[in-house]
């Protein structure tokens, strides 16, 4: 069966959401295609542990403001989830789940989106499918003779897992640093970075960055010296369980391995260490497969883009992934403006509504 609408959304987590409540306001016919079973994006499939790194009034979609969570400065994973949950409810976001999509086609004046549950033929399509979907493991030596547990931050939940095991948590980020902090009292655990790790202040939360990528855009808009965002800050936000790790002189970090052996990891000079398991938390990269019949290019796996419009392909928007979407647009509270920007340019090219 193929359905024709002017929107189509792929993807149901906070991008497509936000996007969802902008067409809406606009009086846009759209549908939210997501493949999840239920709703939250990625914040279903997080570790127990994870909490947000900005309080709950700094990581609000538009329009209805994060609700404190009770004893909790900064919200806990299955806290956000019910906020998208209640989202999607109070603004009747035509969503339909599971729906993955597998291809968009370029079809006269208009996209074709073909999915598991069909075929949408739309005028334009936004891609919010995020990044989690697509880990990203580095070519390191050795990876495939190591007979141990290895794992990436898409699969780890707890430390219970790993008690007493030797692990070694790879990568220098956040997901890096918290996976290491969760696992510093229970396990013999050795951090690996590749740099030395750049911790924010103590003082210096989501609230900040969002502030420094906002600083960014402006200077940027206005031809000033780019002030160099969000990266000049630091790589890791010092969350209370990483700060606490980390004052305990738990977090000491040893340099990046240079290559896998059967049972362990050895370094440049030689000295090698034995390990259980080893958890890669070295990043991911946008999903963006279901794009590729439309051979967009880009650098780095991206596609090059206008604000958020497809650079090469006016009817495609991209939400969410990263800053060359928009700045901070890979957060709760920084989806807001570049999906309100897209959901306006696109109201404007499908022309006055009846
Ligand atoms: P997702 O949540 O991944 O949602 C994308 C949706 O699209 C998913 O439901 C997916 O199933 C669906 N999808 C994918 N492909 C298809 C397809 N082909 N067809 C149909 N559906 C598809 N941000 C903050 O603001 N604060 C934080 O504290 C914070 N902490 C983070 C911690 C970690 C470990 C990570 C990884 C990210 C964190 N972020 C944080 C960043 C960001 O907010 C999250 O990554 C968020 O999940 C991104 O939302 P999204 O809607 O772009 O993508």
């Amino acid at each position: 069966m193929t359905r024709t609408v002017d929107v189509v959304v792929i993807g149901g987590g906070q991008a497509g959401l936000a996007a969802g409540y902008h067409l809406r306001r606009l009086g846009v016919d759209f549908v939210i295609l997501d493949a999840q079973s239920a709703p939250g994006g990625a914040w279903q499939h997080t570790w127990d542990s994870l909490h947000l790194f900005s309080p709950a009034a700094f990581s609000s979609l538009p329009g209805s403001a994060m609700p404190v969570q009770i004893g909790e400065t900064y919200p806990d994973a299955a806290h956000v989830v019910t906020y998208l949950s209640e989202y999607e409810h109070r603004y009747e976001l035509p969503l339909m789940r599971p729906v993955s999509v597998h291809g968009v086609h370029r079809d006269g004046a208009f996209l074709r989106v073909e999915s598991d549950a069909g075929v949408w033929r739309a005028r334009v399509v936004i891609s919010a499918t995020g990044t989690w979907w697509r880990p990203f493991l580095p070519a390191v030596p050795g990876r495939s003779e190591f007979a141990g547990q290895q794992l990436h931050t898409v699969e780890y939940r707890s430390p219970a897992e790993f008690a007493g095991r030797r692990v070694e948590v790879v990568g220098g980020g956040n997901s890096g640093a918290q996976i290491a902090a969760d696992l510093a009292y229970d396990t013999e655990l050795t951090w690996v970075t590749r740099r030395p790790p750049r911790f924010l202040a103590d003082d210096i939360d989501g609230r900040a960055l969002f502030d420094a990528a906002t600083a960014r855009r402006k200077a940027l808009e206005s031809g000033s010296a780019d002030t160099g965002g969000v990266a000049s800050l630091g790589d890791i936000v010092a969350v209370p369980p990483v700060r606490e790790a980390r004052d305990a002189g738990l977090l000491k970090a040893s340099p990046m391995f240079a290559r896998l052996s059967s049972d362990g990891v050895e370094w440049a000079d030689g000295t090698r260490a034995e390990a259980d398991a080893v958890i890669w938390c070295t990043g991911f990269r946008p999903t963006l497969s279901h794009l590729a019949p439309l051979q967009l290019r880009g650098s780095r796996g991206h596609i090059t883009t206008v604000g958020t419009r497809a650079a090469d392909e006016p009817r495609l928007h991209l939400l969410g992934y990263g800053d060359w979407t928009g700045p901070a647009s890979a957060t709760l509270i920084g989806v807001g403006r570049p999906a309100r920007d897209a959901a306006r340019e696109i109201a404007g090219l499908l022309g006055p509504r009846s």
